[in-house]
């Protein structure tokens, strides 16, 4: 099949929901891939920051063979070996005290509302139910979690959005506190916003954070769908923040290409939710979470350690361009953001970019990078190189 063949049957009989760039991926190595035609391109977007170990990991491509053959799904009315480990490698990691396991980010933080909400039901009863959010986070496309979202552009045509969601401003713990009331149960955020542009968090404001939420017992959870699973240096991008949230959600890059998601609770919340109040039919499939273990496995602490290495080297060379189009970097190990200078769009040089054999992300107004976290400097050079060739 040529592209174009394959752009029509696409455009023929999909939902056309997806802005895509014009290329057709067909396969790939590491952080290489090759569109239909045979034409290499360099990676730094890894499915929007679910490749973590990169394209055909023979590691993780045998895990996934051996369990398919052995279990492939047999629900979460029996017990299974790969769901038990999973939890367990992951509690140990990260320091909390429970799993559960679905199939996105946004039913993750389904999740996580949930459990706030019957957290303090179970507590104070009824009416102290709302979670507080913060402007221009991103927490998913389903009614709750679009409602959840802390931007206006989310909230259009699909009326009527939830109840029980405030937004407060980030980095400005008064504003929190001035939207804090006897109503909230919740503060929910991404501590370093992604979709929102790659917006760190203030170390300042998320101590403070944590401090207010402990004082007056809201439930801290932590959106770390993009952010967990070792994308900016640590497990979880909380271990850099000396804070212990209460839950903690992830998904895009746990099971390395495989749909999964879920969250952690801590001891305080482990009981919270119990037999018959939340599940997932898919929730911790055996292959799903055999291929999140062999990640793990991939992910241990040298890799992480690579990780910050890596996303200091790239940010350096991208800053050693220094470019009419583009400014100044941020971000936290390989979750990268590119500030694009005006006169010019994030959507052409995403373009330009990719027609030229690099992928990359837009967020917000600025770029967004997310390579696999095995992306090796020979590849990280490659990238660089053709930045530098084809921006202005
Ligand atoms: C991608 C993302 C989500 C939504 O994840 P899905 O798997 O697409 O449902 C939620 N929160 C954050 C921070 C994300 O980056």
């Amino acid at each position: 099949m040529t592209f174009e063949e394959l752009k029509a049957l696409d455009h023929a009989h999909t939902l056309q929901t997806y802005g895509r760039f014009d290329v057709a991926i067909a396969h790939g190595k590491g952080a290489t891939l090759w569109d239909l035609e045979g034409k290499e391109y360099i990676d730094f977007t890894s499915g929007i920051g679910v490749n973590s170990v990169g394209y055909g990991n023979e590691q993780w491509a045998w895990s996934i063979y051996e369990q398919a053959l052995a279990l492939g799904h047999i629900s979460n009315l029996f017990y299974t070996q790969p769901y038990a480990k999973l939890a367990d490698v992951l509690c140990r990691r990260a320091g909390m005290a429970a799993a559960f396991f679905g199939n996105s980010g946004a039913e993750a933080n389904e999740g996580i509302i949930k459990l706030a909400r019957k957290y303090s039901f179970d507590k104070y009863g009824k009416g102290r139910s709302t979670i507080l959010t913060l402007k221009n986070s991103f927490h998913g496309r389903t009614i709750t979690t679009l409602t959840a979202t802390g931007q206006d552009v989310f909230h259009q045509y699909f009326y009527p959005f939830m109840e029980g969601f405030r937004y407060a401003d980030a980095n400005d713990l008064e504003s929190v506190k001035a939207e804090g009331g006897k109503d909230v149960c919740a503060v929910m955020l991404e501590l370093v916003q992604g979709e929102g542009g790659v917006l760190p968090m203030e170390p300042d404001f998320v101590q403070g954070l944590a401090e207010l939420c402990a004082e007056r017992d809201w439930l801290l959870l932590v959106d770390e769908v993009q952010t967990g699973i070792g994308r900016t240096g640590t497990l979880f991008a909380y271990q850099q923040y000396g804070i212990q949230p209460d839950a903690a959600s992830f998904a895009k890059g746990i099971a390395g290409g495989l749909p999964m998601g879920g969250f952690l609770v801590n001891e305080k919340c482990r009981n919270v939710l119990g037999a018959g109040m939340h599940g997932s039919t898919f929730g911790g499939n055996p292959i799903a979470a055999s291929a999140a273990l062999t990640v793990l496995d991939i992910l241990d602490e040298d890799a992480l350690e690579a990780v910050k290495e890596k996303g200091a080297y790239l940010r350096a060379g991208i800053e050693a361009l220094d470019k009419k189009s583009i400014g100044s970097t941020r971000g936290l190990g390989l979750m990268i953001g590119i500030e694009v200078k005006e006169g010019y769009t994030n959507k052409a040089l995403a373009a330009q970019l990719v027609q030229n054999g690099l992928l990359v992300l837009t967020a917000g107004p600025g770029l967004r990078l997310l390579p696999p976290l095995t992306i090796t400097k020979e590849e990280m050079d490659k990238g660089l190189a053709i930045m530098a060739q084809v921006l202005e």
